[in-house]
């Protein structure tokens, strides 16, 4: 089995790493260190700019809706490296809900939300969760209803997402309603786009113990388009799974533990303030090996995932099983960081003294966002043995 990446691939790394050495400035990862992931008008929107100007948002998809027609491998390198640098890669937007509206969505859905989702210009929040649906997403209630006909008429929503990410930086929402309460759970949901600025829509902030900012979002009597709705009605179910198959895939990416393991390396190689240096240990070194070498398989991983992509296939199984490898794995580098690091790895992120800038400390906290982040382990586990073993399911 060949695992080494071809020349032409090869040569898209060094194209994304020579852009990242001209663009990722000072003055860039010091806007990043102070919003954590805002995106106001500066230093992060301009970086932005550049990847739409390079077409680089829609890299992976055909030519004829305005991409750049390279493939999932070309698209997972780039999130890859974009991810070790700490700089924000194409997002949900771009990787999860484009390739559902190409896959799915209408002639028109097609023409007036890919164009600017490729140039960077629309960016949708994605609204599942709900108060009382979260794993059991099926029990949503938000309530969509058709006024007028499916052509000219509008849908007026009314209803309340909970733990929606990046609304507050979002022009849209990728919104989960029910449209068809008398069906069976799954039969009568359907996603609409909502624009985050039409009325009625209110996005309140939820901050998490990271300090990571998601959101509550209510919408009373909000009217869009009846032409907002992805493909047809009543079968947002199957676009949804599609696009979650899709985001585990992207929320599971190596880079940034490959580059948390490097700095942890980096700093294990400091004298402590007692004078020993925690790499001469062969205990430290021990433990550091194995996560290297967990990081590596991690790679794989993500590779296998592209590889199927690539293939045509949604991987739905394979993401799974690096989904829960990934973040279980970002949460035991947190840990080891933090036993290595000693009383000062415990300094909160930021504060003077903290060795590595806090880094570490604030892993930690972050870590466990993507343990339920996209599905929870649990539930994955349940669906790689029911999916991928074909095991009974509970009460069966
Ligand atoms: C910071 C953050 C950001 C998020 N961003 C988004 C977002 O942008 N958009 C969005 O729609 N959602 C988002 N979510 C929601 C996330 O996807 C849900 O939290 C997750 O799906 C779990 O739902 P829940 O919180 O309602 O927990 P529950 O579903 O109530 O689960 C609680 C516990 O029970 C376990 N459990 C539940 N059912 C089963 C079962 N059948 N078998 C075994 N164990 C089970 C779960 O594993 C979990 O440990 C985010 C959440 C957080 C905290």
């Amino acid at each position: 089995m060949e695992f080494e990446l071809d020349v032409e691939q090869e040569a898209w790394l060094e194209e994304v790493r020579a852009f990242l050495r001209e663009h990722v400035t000072p003055e860039l990862r010091r806007e990043l260190a102070e919003h954590d992931l805002e995106f106001p008008d500066g230093e992060v929107a301009a970086f932005r700019r550049k990847l739409g100007e390079r077409g680089w948002f829609g890299l992976n998809w055909p030519t004829e809706y305005g991409g750049l027609g390279l493939g999932p491998i070309h698209q997972h390198l780039l999130v890859s490296e974009f991810e070790y640098w700490g700089v924000p890669a194409p997002d949900l937007t771009v990787t999860s809900v484009a390739p559902m509206i190409m896959r799915h969505g209408t002639e028109r859905n097609k023409a007036e939300f890919l164009p600017p989702i490729a140039r960077g210009e629309m960016v949708c929040a994605v609204g599942y969760s709900e108060p009382g649906a979260g794993t059991d997403l099926a029990a949503l209630r938000t309530r969509a209803v058709l006024e007028g006909d499916a052509e000219t008429g509008e849908w007026v929503i009314n209803g309340a997402k909970i733990w929606n990410s990046g609304a507050q930086r979002s022009t849209h929402e990728w919104l989960c309603v029910r449209t068809d309460p008398d069906a069976p759970r799954h039969r009568g949901i359907s996603v609409i786009i909502v624009p985050i600025d039409a009325p009625g829509v209110t996005v309140r902030p939820l901050i998490a113990w990271s300090g990571y900012r998601t959101n509550e979002v209510f919408f009373d009597d909000v009217r869009v388009p009846a032409g907002n709705l992805i493909g047809e009605v009543n079968q947002g179910w199957r676009y949804i799974t599609g696009a979650l198959d899709l985001e585990r895939g992207a929320l599971t990416n190596s880079g940034d533990l490959r580059r948390a393991v490097d700095d942890l390396l980096t700093l294990v190689r400091e004298p402590r303030e007692d004078g020993r240096v925690p790499a001469e240990d062969p205990e430290v070194r021990h433990r550091l090996a194995g996560l290297d070498a967990d990081v590596e398989a991690a790679r794989l991983m993500g590779y296998e995932a592209a590889s199927l992509l690539e293939e045509g296939v949604i991987p739905s199984i394979e993401v799974s099983v690096e989904k829960i490898f990934t973040s279980e794995l970002r949460q035991r580098i947190a840990t080891v960081a933090l036993d290595l690091l000693g009383p000062a790895g415990l300094l909160a992120h930021r504060s003077p003294g903290a060795p590595g800038e806090g880094r570490f400390e604030r892993l930690y906290r972050s870590a466990p966002l993507l343990r339920f982040g996209a599905g929870t382990n649990e539930v994955l586990r349940d669906v790689i043995a029911q999916r991928g073993h074909r095991m009974p399911s509970y009460g069966r």
